[in-house]
């Protein structure tokens, strides 16, 4: 165990910082059932929509040929009322005539009429079930978002009082950057932004580190500094094991390395790794300042 403040203090915000990170990705996570629900909700408005147009749509032809029919009807029954006060066959073929095409007229205008009237009856049936399912996707919608709302309070909570724990341990032995910068690692590189390093072998990437910079790390580690390993960017620490452990250790690594064709610079050397020393984590400065 390492008599470094610092670093003490840093494993223990590491512990707090992965809880804080799961909650965190709990939070993105939450609203998926919702979304998928809101999905439904916006298709099913869509549809009442339409319908509800088309309905409207249905009324007004329906409207226009009750209108007909009425003026056909009224036409028919001039045309019989007219028959009363002919006078010679002349006028009583011309009005017969005439009125056999009113009766035509009449009824084609009835059937017309009742079809549409039967087809407005039917799409107002289909227009109330889509309502109803619609109020109903609308209530659930609902329920699931104070669901979630709440819920998402209820982590936020825990990840508040995850802040002042760290905040805590941090106190003024942890400088506002280092704190800011260890936090990014540790989201980074899955939980693990501080590790220890066994013989030559960094245990976050498991790649070996050159001979004297593991004894400029001892010295660093004693006199407070930060180090970081120059291949994945943690912070890191020299954990003194046993010296037989600590040598087949290292051996262990560089033969599983050869046996891999792994080598430093392919694998996760500083250039080549994306997620390597990037600008967040801040590991063009100066580390001496913390
Ligand atoms: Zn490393």
């Amino acid at each position: 165990m390492s008599r470094n403040e610092k670093l003490d203090c840093l494993k223990k915000l590491q512990v707090i910082l992965q809880k804080k990170f799961i909650l965190e990705d709990k939070i993105k996570s939450i609203p998926a059932n919702l979304k998928a629900e809101e999905t439904l909700l916006a298709s099913a408005r869509e549809k009442y929509q339409n319908l509800s147009d088309f309905y409207e749509s249905l009324q007004n032809e329906q409207k226009s040929l009750a209108i007909r029919y009425d003026d056909a009807f009224n036409k028919r029954s001039e045309y019989e009322k007219q028959m009363e006060f002919i006078n010679t066959q002349r006028e009583f073929e011309a009005l017969t005539k005439q009125l056999e095409e009113a009766r035509i007229s009449e009824q084609s205008f009835l059937k017309l009429r009742d079809s549409k009237t039967n087809e407005l009856e039917r799409v107002r049936t289909e227009l109330e079930a889509q309502k109803s399912e619609l109020d109903t996707l609308e209530e659930k919608v609902r329920e699931e978002k104070s669901k979630v709302d709440s819920e998402i309070a209820g982590i936020t909570d825990e990840i508040s009082t995850l802040d002042a724990e760290c905040e805590a341990i941090k106190g003024d032995k942890i400088s506002d950057d280092l704190y800011e910068k260890f936090s990014n690692i540790v989201k980074k590189k899955d939980g693990f932004g501080i590790v220890p390093v066994y013989g030559q072998v960094c245990t976050g990437c498991d790649l070996i580190l050159p001979v004297q910079f593991v004894i400029d790390l001892e010295l660093k580690s004693e006199k407070g500094e930060i180090e970081y390993c120059p291949y994945c960017s943690r912070i890191i620490y020299k954990e003194t094991l046993d010296e037989d452990v600590e040598r087949s250790y290292t051996f262990e690594q560089l033969e599983s390395q050869k046996g891999e064709g792994k080598s430093v610079s392919q694998e996760e050397s500083v250039s080549s790794e994306s997620d390597n020393y990037d600008e967040s984590m801040g590991m063009d400065e100066e580390f001496e300042d913390f």
